[in-house]
C-alpha cells in the first residue's frame, strides 16, 4: 500500500491529517500495563497510524463543552477509522486493524505530535492550522508493516502562556496538565466532589467540559470550520434541568446516547446545574 493510496483513504474518511509510527516508537511513551493492553488487543503490533478530525463549529452560548455538541466523536470517529481499516484489509487481508478514539491504550497525542501532526500547545493539546486544537484524534493498531510518510516531530506552540494564566482550575503547569485540578475532567467526575471542586464548577460556565485553555489560545483566533457534519449540524449547545427532569438513566440514554456528554448518565450534569443554581 502506498503511502499516496493511505492519503486518498485518510481524506476520503474526513482526517485532515494523519501520520504513522512503528508501534515500538509509541510504546516509549507507554507504560507497561499500557503495551500489555496494547499487545492484548492487538499481538505483535507493529504499526500505529494517527489521524486529526475537525469539530469545530463556530462559538455560540451554551452550557456544553464545544467538542460535545454535536454526534459523540467516539461513534463518528471509530466509524470514519473503520472505513480506512476495511480498505487496509482488502490488501493485508491477515493482519488486525483496531480503530480507537479516546478508549485505547495508545497514548494519541504523544502519537500524533511524533507523526508531526500539527504543534505541541503547553495546554497538552494538539493545535493542527487551520483548525486549531478543536480536532479529536484517532489511531489505527496493526500488526501490518505499513509504508508511512516521513516524520518531523512537531514543534512547540507560540508559547505565550495565556492558556496556563487563563485556566480556572489552575491546572496547567510545567509538567502539562493535572487532571485533578481541570474543569474539563471535574465535571465529568462522578460522586461526591471536595468544597474547593463544588466552588470551581460554581463558577465554571459550563456544565460539561472546558473550553477556556483552547479559546485563549492565539492559534484559535479564527479556527476554519469543520467539514464534518457528524459535528456542525443537529448540535445540542445547552442542558436545562427541565431537559433532565425525570429521566431514566435509560431515558436518558435514548434521548442523548448519540452525544459524547452522555456517557457518564444524567448524575454529574444534574449535580453540575446544581451547583451553577
Ligand atoms: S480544560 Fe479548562 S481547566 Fe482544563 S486545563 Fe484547559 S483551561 Fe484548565
Ligand atoms: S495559549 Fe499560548 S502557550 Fe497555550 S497552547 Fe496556545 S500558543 Fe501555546
Amino acid at each position: 500500500m502506498t503511502v499516496n493510496k493511505l492519503n486518498e483513504a485518510f481524506a476520503a474518511a474526513g482526517a485532515a491529517a494523519w501520520g504513522g509510527l512503528p508501534f515500538s516508537e509509541l510504546a516509549e511513551e507507554m507504560t507497561a500495563e499500557a503495551i500489555e493492553k496494547a499487545e492484548a488487543l492487538c499481538p505483535g503490533p507493529r504499526t500505529v497510524l494517527v489521524a486529526a478530525f475537525p469539530y469545530y463549529a463556530g462559538e455560540s452560548g451554551g452550557n456544553l463543552s464545544l467538542y460535545a455538541r454535536g454526534r459523540d466523536y467516539h461513534q463518528v470517529i471509530t466509524r470514519r477509522l473503520n472505513t480506512i481499516c476495511n480498505f487496509l484489509l482488502q490488501k493485508y487481508k491477515n493482519c488486525r486493524f483496531l480503530p480507537g478514539t479516546d478508549n485505547s491504550p495508545l497514548p494519541e497525542r504523544q502519537g500524533a505530535w511524533r507523526c508531526g501532526i500539527g504543534l505541541r500547545g503547553k495546554n497538552g493539546l494538539v493545535i493542527l492550522p487551520p483548525y486549531g486544537s478543536y480536532v479529536f484524534l484517532g489511531t489505527i493498531l496493526t500488526d501490518a508493516r505499513l509504508d508511512l510518510p516521513p516524520r518531523i516531530p512537531s514543534p512547540g506552540c507560540a508559547g505565550c502562556g495565556k492558556c496556563q494564566a487563563a485556566c480556572p482550575g489552575g491546572a496547567l503547569g510545567a509538567e502539562g496538565v493535572d487532571p485533578g485540578r481541570c474543569l474539563s475532567a471535574l465535571t465529568q467526575r462522578k460522586g461526591v466532589l471536595t468544597e474547593r471542586e463544588q466552588a470551581l464548577i460554581k463558577a465554571h460556565p459550563l456544565i460539561w467540559g472546558c473550553d477556556t485553555c483552547q479559546q485563549v489560545c492565539p492559534h484559535n483566533a479564527a479556527p476554519a470550520l469543520s467539514p464534518l457534519p457528524e459535528f456542525r449540524t443537529e448540535l445540542t449547545a445547552s442542558l436545562t434541568a427541565e431537559d433532565l427532569a425525570g429521566l431514566t438513566n435509560r431515558d436518558f440514554r435514548e434521548k442523548y446516547g448519540d452525544r459524547a456528554f452522555a456517557w457518564r448518565g444524567p448524575a454529574p450534569l444534574r449535580r453540575n446545574l446544581e451547583l451553577q443554581g
